[in-house]
């Protein structure tokens, strides 16, 4: 009657790159059966299977609307109501002084048993057994406490909820270290590039679209690292990256760092001449820009000009990713060669 483990993952998995406004929420409901409901005591293991078979009936549905979700819920909610009738709470209540104790024992069972999942919960549920264990003797209420279970309930699933959060937070931490420069955080690293590159070329095969490719580097680098060391070096190219980076995204172009202080741009239906009216925009107002280094604070009163040459080249019919860099180098050379701060495209 239960649904195997690797039933749920795959669910799991699937859900996951679907696109829905309440991930969130039923990543909480399918965490909780997955992995919370077999920690929990209060439950017989005929129990975990009949919510877990009901809840997994729910999932297949495919239907992640707002409406499902409080169903899921409701039924949740609805076992652990019957849960809490079948540990007869209320006639433990009524011979209180005699089976407090047991009630005690009861809960500090299965509070215990839903420890380890992290120290925040774990802290979370301790507070929560020291009041309820408060509330028992006290013999309060049997709303009371059943109020106090439920609204435990509902902590758990937020617990979730946050831990989900928090987990696609550190996923998107790892996304961004894994194909962004450490330095230039502007710009894709070359891993990610040489990706981007296969897939435009594989595209470019497939269908023709025109792929342009720009290489860029700093005209005598070297002298603005002596002059002014290396720290400003590396300002000088955080600003390089950031203009790079505004010229690609207005062309929805993929800017990357290749290597040092060289970046390339990758332009995605676009013919040589555009590409290169592009590339020279880039070169003037890189020309253009007022950069001062900045010491404790306080901009520097001369700005450091830098300026910059630019290869353009496009894919032609049969070329690997390697020709078209290769030619996009080789007018990288041209520019530099004919005097630097300028724009050279590879032949059409
Ligand atoms: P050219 O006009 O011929 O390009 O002259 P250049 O001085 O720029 O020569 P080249 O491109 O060969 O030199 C690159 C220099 O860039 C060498 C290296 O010290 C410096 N460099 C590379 N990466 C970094 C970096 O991340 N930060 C800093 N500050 N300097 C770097
Ligand atoms: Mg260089
Ligand atoms: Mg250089």
């Amino acid at each position: 009657m239960s649904k195997s483990p690797s039933e749920i993952d795959r669910f799991f998995k699937n859900f996951h790159q679907s696109d829905n406004p309440h991930e969130a929420d039923w990543m909480a409901v399918i965490l909780f059966v997955r992995n919370l409901l077999s920690r929990l005591s209060i439950y017989s293991d005929d129990k975990k299977s009949e919510i877990q078979f009901e809840i997994c009936e729910q999932l297949m549905e495919n239907d992640f609307s707002e409406k499902r979700l409080e169903t899921v819920i409701a039924l949740l909610d609805g076992y652990l109501m019957q849960t809490i009738g079948a540990l007869e709470m209320e006639e433990a209540l009524a011979v209180e002084k005699r089976t407090a104790g047991l009630l005690i024992n009861e809960m500090n069972e299965m509070i215990s048993s839903m420890h380890g999942a992290s120290t925040r919960q774990d802290i979370r549920l301790n507070t929560f057994q020291e009041e309820t264990v408060e509330v028992i003797r006290e013999g309060a209420q049997k709303s009371h406490i059943l109020s106090r279970v439920r609204g435990m309930f509902k902590e758990i699933i937020e617990e979730f909820r946050e831990e989900t959060r928090a987990l696609n937070a550190k996923a998107e931490h790892f996304r961004v270290t894994a194909e962004f420069d450490p330095l230039l955080t502007d710009l894709h690293n070359r891993r990610s590039l040489e990706a981007h590159l296969r897939e435009t070329v594989e595209e470019f095969a497939r269908t023709g679209t025109p792929l342009t490719l720009m290489m860029i580097d700093v005209d005598h680098f070297k002298k603005v690292n002596d002059t002014y060391g290396h720290q400003a070096g590396d300002d000088v190219l955080r600003a390089l990256a950031r203009i790079v980076n505004t010229h690609a995204i207005r062309h929805s172009g993929f800017a990357a760092r290749y290597g040092g202080e060289e970046l390339v741009v990758v332009l995605r239906d676009m013919d040589l001449g555009r590409a290169s009216a592009t590339a020279e925009a880039l070169r003037a107002d890189v020309e253009r820009y007022d950069f001062r280094v900045r010491t404790n604070g306080k901009l520097g009163d001369t700005p450091i000009n830098f300026t910059v040459s630019v290869g353009v080249a496009r894919m032609k019919v049969g070329w690997s990713v390697g020709e078209l860099i290769g030619a996009a180098d080789a007018a990288l050379y041209q520019a530099k060669n004919s005097g630097r701060n300028r724009v050279c495209s590879a032949p059409n």
